[in-house]
């Protein structure tokens, strides 16, 4: 004897109906077959129950009706009269007992357990017409079941009792209702919902079958929903206990309850695709053949947290018991128990739906706990899901536990409790409901994706912007050869953005842009990443502006890691700076600004290397204006200052109004911030600027203007350039950090010094420590530019992607 079971999902329309014949059909041994109810029925029929209006309460059971009869034409059952009068018979009685004054438990199950019997007769015509030998069980003579009426569990000892003295004869395929079951009395009883595949375990244990199959809508088992993850791997083989925490934990492909009855008999369980019935689906069985492994994360919404605390349960022996022996007298049954090792709080988690029920229920009991103050009062959280990782792997290998909590903190998820299942198969957390997807998408990517993805929201689309977007385009092969999922999801001005969950195309996101008339808000980005649909959000911000710098903690508080070139924030009040990095800290974001000095060349990364491996360095000196350096380098080469800022303005090289480079504010900005790197706690205000142009240049009016004055300084420049000529030196315009001492100034330097050569636009940095000393550690390269400074940003963003290690499922 082989059992299959075909749930709503396979019987969905006529032609999913006439898919499950052909499967049958392949079956040349005695079968016995468990159907649910077609698709979505048991939920109308559960409305049908708890409708007040006789008006509603027909309209439901005309729609099921209506549907059936749909179905009966559309598979040529028309003309089959038996078929009606069954199809008839189990509406009237439907009716019937909805008159009654009140709907007693058992008739609830016999109301809801009505759509197995309606798809029961359904497929019984079918087959009869092509010509099987099928005949038709009723479940409730041979499986007892006690417990809630509702959710009941069957008795393996009486049920076999009652098949074996009913020793029923079997046709060649037999049909049964899922679902339903009876009590010891023979009272109508459910299995609970989705308790089909429960069914399906117990005739196979009745039976002693040598198979299950449960044929549903997904090839087999994934190590995650796929509805939830894309692609989730499907999982070829698990063990029973693999397979009972998943479904446990959430799973909805299988029934919780499904594997024992199996267990007890060693049969193996397929999981089969009856839309690719040539999958060979997920085998469940005994033992592991193969690695021990992580099979699958899953997760259960409608959960409430309640947390007993104080003084009472350490003070007392069976505190714990007690509470739970309180709840368990009264049916509800918890999911998850996490006590803390000092014993002071148990929190545990149960069914929101019963939530009201339980918090009563230990109210009453521990009234005189609480009223003395030996127990607090009890805290709900309501709202909340479980996450659980599931495998045999758990067990082996070191570090999973550790590497599943990361994956969820990532996500800027709390985490409010966490246990590990006694068999250590299954470790899970509480956290937020609304976050639970995302949780099981990081947690599946961070142990069955070695494809990594990061979602970049870029603020500012100007110069630097542009150029880091056509950088990610044109990097999108290479990353991908990488297993890099680099998406654009959103692109903003100071006007207008434009997103995209699935990432922007290339083609697209400038059409997007101009057609958009929404204007970017903190509030949006919230919403946005409140979706849960982005997975490493990242936000870019390209733009020099002081507003969108002053969001910077709001960013990192709603779950964005920060990549800036903007220098606004770091060289702003020393107390946000240190804020922002703490925040970052705390929030596991990463906050990176390395283009804010020297755009790509990587100067604070080779700050923070020396500090970190123990150096002290004592002195910074560098040319940090690429526009600065330009100017100077032709002035060096013989042309007059006011031709050399023409030039190089003209060039693009500086701002549109040069004053923002001469006056030297942008190069004391960043010698701040590498004194902040280095340690030092300084502000803006400590820095001695002294500009390019003599103190009593005339700065006003328009940059016209401005301009037309340079050549009045033409001389003076002269006169310093041959000056320093005359000694063997040059002039170059210099940050210097030496130890208290911060000064942006134009200097003369001589030739051994290593910024005498840098010209050209060149940015350079020496550094000065006790291991680089007499002889400085000497950066140097392009360090302004577009393209520089978007490479350099592209450099903080790839490094948002955590480190990844093998696959670890089999
Ligand atoms: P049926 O109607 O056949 O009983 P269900 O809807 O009860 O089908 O169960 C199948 C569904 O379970 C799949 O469509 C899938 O969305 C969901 N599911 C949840 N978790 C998993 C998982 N880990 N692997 C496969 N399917 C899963
Ligand atoms: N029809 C029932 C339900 O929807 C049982 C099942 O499908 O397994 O819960
Ligand atoms: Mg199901």
């Amino acid at each position: 004897m082989k059992v299959l079971k075909f749930g709503g999902s396979s019987l969905a329309d006529a032609q999913s109906m006439l898919q499950v014949a052909d499967i049958i059909g392949q079956e040349r041994n005695n079968t016995l077959v468990v159907l649910s109810a077609i698709a979505n029925t048991t939920n109308e029929l559960q409305l049908f129950c708890t409708s007040q209006t006789s008006t509603t309460t027909e309209s439901i059971l005309e729609s099921i009706a209506r549907y059936h009869a749909k179905l009966a034409a559309e598979l040529g059952l028309s003309n089959d009269s038996l078929l009606k009068q069954k199809l008839d018979f189990v509406f009237q009685q439907m009716q019937e007992l909805k008159a009654k004054p009140e709907l007693g438990d058992s008739d609830i199950a016999v109301i809801l357990s009505a759509g197995e019997y309606l798809s029961c007769y359904l497929l019984l015509a079918l087959l009869q017409k092509q010509g099987m030998s099928v005949a038709m069980i009723d479940s409730k003579d041979y499986i007892v079941a006690e417990g809630a009426t509702l959710d009941s569990r069957a008795e393996l000892t009486r049920s076999m009792r009652k098949w074996q003295e009913a020793a029923p004869t079997f046709s060649h395929i037999n049909l049964a209702p899922g679902f339903i079951a009876a009590t010891q009395s023979g009272d109508a009883c459910l299995l609970g919902r989705n308790g089909s595949d429960y069914s399906a375990a117990l005739f196979s244990y009745l039976t002693d079958a040598q198979a299950c199959e449960i044929w549903t809508d997904v090839s087999g088992i994934h190590a995650a929903d796929p509805r939830i993850v894309e692609n989730a791997k499907l999982m070829p083989s698990m063990t029973y206990q693999e397979a009972m925490e998943l479904a446990h934990h959430g799973a909805k492909v299988l029934h919780p309850k499904t594997i024992f009855p199996l267990q007890l008999k060693s049969i193996p369980l397929r999981i089969k695709n009856t839309f690719a019935p040539a999958d060979s689906g997920t085998l469940i069985q005994p033992l592991h053949h193969g690695q021990d492994s992580i099979k699958g994360v899953s997760y259960q919404p409608d959960i409430c947290l309640l947390n007993v605390s104080g003084a009472y349960l350490r003070n007392s022996y069976g505190s714990a018991a007690r509470i739970f022996e309180t709840l368990a007298a009264k049916h509800i049954s918890i999911i998850l128990i996490s006590q803390s090792s000092s014993e002071y709080s148990i929190c545990f988690a149960i069914r929101n739906s019963e939530c009201k029920r339980a918090l009563h229920i230990l109210n009453s009991e521990f009234e005189n706990e609480i009223r003395q103050g030996q127990l607090n009062p009890i805290q709900v959280d309501k709202s909340r899901a479980i996450v659980s990782l599931v495998g045999q792997g758990l067990k082996n290998r070191k570090g999973v536990a550790y590497k599943f909590l990361q994956a969820i903190s990532h996500g800027n998820i709390n985490i409010e409790a966490i246990a590990q299942g006694s068999s250590e198969s299954s470790i899970s957390v509480v956290i937020k409901g609304e976050q639970a997807k995302q949780a099981c998408q990081l947690v599946y990517a961070e142990f069955f994706n070695r494809r990594q993805r990061l979602d970049l929201f870029i603020i500012g689309c100007g110069n630097v912007g542009q150029e880091l977007i056509r950088q990610v385009y044109a990097q999108q092969s290479f990353l991908q050869d990488k297993n890099i999922a680099l998406r654009i999801c959103l692109v903003a001005n100071s006007k207008r953005y434009v997103s995209c969950k699935d990432g922007l195309l290339e083609s697209d996101w400038q059409t997007g842009l101009q057609q958009s008339s929404n204007t970017l808000s903190k509030e949006i980005l919230s919403q946005l990443l409140a979706s849960g649909d982005y997975i490493n959000p990242t936000l870019v911000d390209c733009t020099c502006s002081e507003k969108v710098s002053e969001q910077y903690a709001d960013y990192i508080e709603m779950g964005f890691n920060l990549v800036t070139a903007n220098k606004k924030a770091n060289s702003g009040p020393y107390s946000y700076y240190q804020q922002l990095k703490m925040l970052a800290h705390q929030k596991f974001r990463k906050y990176l600004y390395e283009t804010n000095v020297g755009a790509g060349l990587p100067v604070l990364k080779t700050i923070d290397s020396l500090i970190t491996s123990g150096d002290a360095i004592h002195r910074v000196e560098g040319i940090l204006s690429g526009s600065l350096s330009f100017i100077l380098g032709q002035m060096e080469e013989g042309k007059s200052f006011s031709e050399a800022v023409l030039e190089t303005k003209s060039l693009g090289f500086t701002e549109p109004d040069p004053r923002d480079d001469l006056g030297g504010m942008d190069v004391a900005r960043k010698l701040l911030i590498l004194a902040r790197e280095v340690g030092a706690q300084y502000e803006l205000s400590d820095i001695v600027i002294e500009g390019l142009l003599p103190s009593d240049f005339n700065l006003n009016g328009s940059t016209e203007e401005f301009m037309q004055r340079l050549p009045q300084v033409d001389h003076y420049f002269a006169e310093l350039f041959a000056r320093a000529k005359s000694n063997n030196e040059t002039l170059k315009y210099i940050a210097c950090f030496n130890d208290n001492k911060l000064e942006v100034s134009l200097q003369s330097v001589s030739q051994d010094n290593p910024l005498y050569s840098v010209k050209n636009g060149e940015n350079a940095i020496a550094i000065y420590s006790h291991y680089y000393s007499p002889i400085p550690l000497v950066l140097k390269g392009y360090g302004a530019g577009a393209k520089v400074t978007a490479a350099g940003l592209f450099a903080d963003v790839l490094q948002n992607i955590p480190h990844r290690e093998q696959e670890i499922s089999s």
